[in-house]
Formats: structure tokens, sequence, C-alpha cells
């Protein structure tokens, strides 16, 4: 069966539907038509072609406007989350058209209202409940506009390179700050600072954030006491239980730039740059999700930076979820079409 918590085939890219409920825009409109019909007990959405056809499609979980934020995170990243406890790293992905609820489902803070908490806070708050006072969480926040990436707690650091060590393929970026967690209240704050980071930088650039990827990384630290008994020998056992082991895996959880195609005939400078730069990166991810789905040897990580960061994260042993988020409006069938496709590449 193809389930969120199958075990069988962990490099396997996840992939839900999420429905955003019909806005004010949407109510406001005179000729308002749905142009999906969503079939969560069958994990299958139908979605219309014209007035007579419809196709279906199957996704790993289906989401109607009515999902709560709870299930939400308890079906996407949950098991990412576990498996990155237990030492693996992971990502989880938000993609689809502005306006359709990426940063809701993954960035939404709600100081007051802990219902209302996205799948960030979720996930934090799952991992510092879950380690043990030996452990330690840390995490970077960063953003990447226009191929550079930014250091969202530090947004002085622009231009942060990848390094990549060709021995572990471990993935790092060097010069980012990592900030250690101690509570969940630390982290909102963080976040949020973070938040009010990206919105300034934006600013300063003259642009938008749903022009840039917003990605958050979780680092883990577990001390590892348990000692394998096969071949160690005893001169080994001191020398390790001196040292006990430290088992690192991270957590991605990244809210992409909103997928939507600027029009380029319409654009010029730098929004057509933006564009570029944009199609660029999700369809480069749109191929390593298509060569994961297809079980490829060679994933085309090498094409953007948004997939050189994701590289050691995605795939393997990594545990990889993507929601991909849709209005209801038939305003948006282009849109929402797309979007659909891209998910479909992963199934
Ligand atoms: P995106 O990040 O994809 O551009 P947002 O997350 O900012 O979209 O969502 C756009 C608007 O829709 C916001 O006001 C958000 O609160 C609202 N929204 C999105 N998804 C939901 C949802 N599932 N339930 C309620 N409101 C939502
Ligand atoms: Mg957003």
């Amino acid at each position: 069966s193809r389930d969120f918590d199958d075990d069988n085939d962990p490099g396997r890219v996840r992939v839900a539907v999420r429905l955003r409920p019909r806005n004010a825009e949407d109510l406001s409109e005179a000729d308002f038509a749905d142009c999906v019909e969503l079939h969560p007990e069958l994990k299958r959405l139908k979605l219309r072609k014209n007035n007579w056809n419809s196709e279906s499609y199957k996704f790993d979980e289906v989401f109607t406007e009515t999902a709560s934020q709870k299930r939400v995170y308890e079906v996407v990243a949950k098991p990412v989350v576990e498996s990155v406890l237990s030492g693996y790293n992971g990502t989880v992905m938000a993609y689809g058209q502005t306006g359709t609820g990426k940063t809701f489902t993954l960035g939404r803070l709600s100081k007051d209202d802990a219902s209302e908490r996205g799948i960030m806070v979720r996930a934090v708050e799952d991992i510092l409940s879950n380690i043990s006072l030996a452990d330690t969480v840390e995490v970077s926040y960063l953003q990447l506009y226009m191929e550079s990436i930014q250091d969202l707690l530090a947004p002085e650091k622009t231009n942060i390179p990848i390094n990549e060590d060709h021995k572990t393929g471990e993935v790092s970026l060097p010069g980012t700050v990592t900030v250690k967690v101690r509570d969940l209240d630390q982290f909102l704050e963080l976040l949020q600072i973070g938040e009010a980071n990206r919105h300034s930088a934006n600013t300063n650039l003259n642009t938008e954030s749903s022009r840039s990827h917003a990605i958050l990384m979780v680092f883990i630290r577990r001390s590892v006491p348990e000692i394998v008994e096969d071949d160690i020998s005893s001169q080994d056992m001191k020398t390790k239980s001196n040292f006990p082991l430290v088992r690192k895996s991270k957590l991605l959880i990244v809210d992409l730039a909103g997928s939507e195609r600027l029009d380029k005939s319409g654009s010029e400078g730098i929004l057509l740059e933006e564009a570029k730069f944009i199609n660029l990166s999700l369809t480069s991810l749109g191929k390593c999700i298509n060569a994961l789905a297809e079980n490829s040897p060679h994933i085309p990580t090498r094409d953007s930076k948004l997939t050189r960061l994701l590289r050691d994260s995605f795939g393997g042993s990594a545990r990889t979820s993507l929601i991909i988020t849709i209005g209801p409006s038939s305003r948006h069938h282009a849109e929402t079409t797309s979007t659909i496709m891209f998910g479909q590449r992963a199934m």
C-alpha cells in the first residue's frame, strides 16, 4: 500500500494535497465554481477539465478545507520527524501557487492559539519532547532568493556558500548562525525574528516573500550510549563508553517560492530574472522528485542551489514529504492543474 508511514521505500517522496477554504475573494466571484472535487476516503482528487470532463488523481493523502493543522502535522510531518529522531535526515516541503496556504501549513506561529500552529512549530515541539537532556537541538533559518542564500537569523549574512563533504556527502552552510533551542517559547521568538527579517529583507530588495524559498533547518545531536556488541574488543568498549557516540541528523522544512508562472511577456528586469530563478529551482526540484519516483540511480541535484541544499536530506535513507497546496476556484484552473501535475511526478 502507498501510505505515509509505510517503511518499504523510505526514499520515495510522499505527497499530500491540501485544499484552502474559500476566501473572501473566491466568495465575491459572481460565477464562483470549484475546479476540484476531493475524495479523501479514496485519497483521490478530481480536477475539472471543462464542463464535461474531469480527471482523477491519486495521492498519499488528500486534505479537505476542514483538515486541522494537527491532523496535517500528524499525517505528513510526524513520520519524517520520527525518522529524524532515529538518526536519518528528512525534508518536509510545501509547493503551490501564492495564496494557497504554504506558509499557513508550515510557518504559522500563532502564539495565542496553539491549535492553529503549523508544521515548523509542531515539529520542534515534538522533537523537544522526545529527546533526552544529553541531546541537543539547534536551528538555522534561511532564505534562498535568486540563487543566493541569506541568513534570516543574521540578515547581514548573504551569499552563503553551500559546502559538500565529498567523503560523507554531508551538506553544510559555513558561516550560518545556528541557535540552540531550549524550549518552545524561545523557538517561537526565533521564528518570529526570522519572519521579520524575511519581511524587511524583501522590502529592501523590493520583492515579495513569495518569490523566495524559506528554509528552516533543525539539527539534532543525540548521544548513543548503547554499544553494538559484535566485533568490539573490551579495549574498544572502554574507549567508546568514555566517548559516547553522537548521532547527528537534520530536518529541513521548506516553504517554497510561489509556483505561479509570471507573465513573462509582461515582466522585465528583476521580475524576469526572479521568474527565471524560481523556474530553475522548482524545475530542478521536479526533476529530482521524478528521478526518485523512477528509482533512478542518478538524482540530478546539481542544477540549482535548492536541490544542492536538499541533497543529503532527500531520497536514499532520508524521508521526504511534499504538501501541495491549492485553492478551490476555477479562476485559477491553470495554476491548480500545474500544481497537481507537479505532485503527480512523485507518484
Ligand atoms: P502562501 O504561503 O501559499 O502564499 P498563505 O499561507 O499565506 O499562502 O495563505 C494565504 C491566506 O489564506 C492566509 O490568509 C492564510 O491564513 C489563509 N489560509 C491558507 N490556508 C488556510 C487553511 N487551510 N485554513 C484557513 N486559512 C487558510
Ligand atoms: Mg507564503
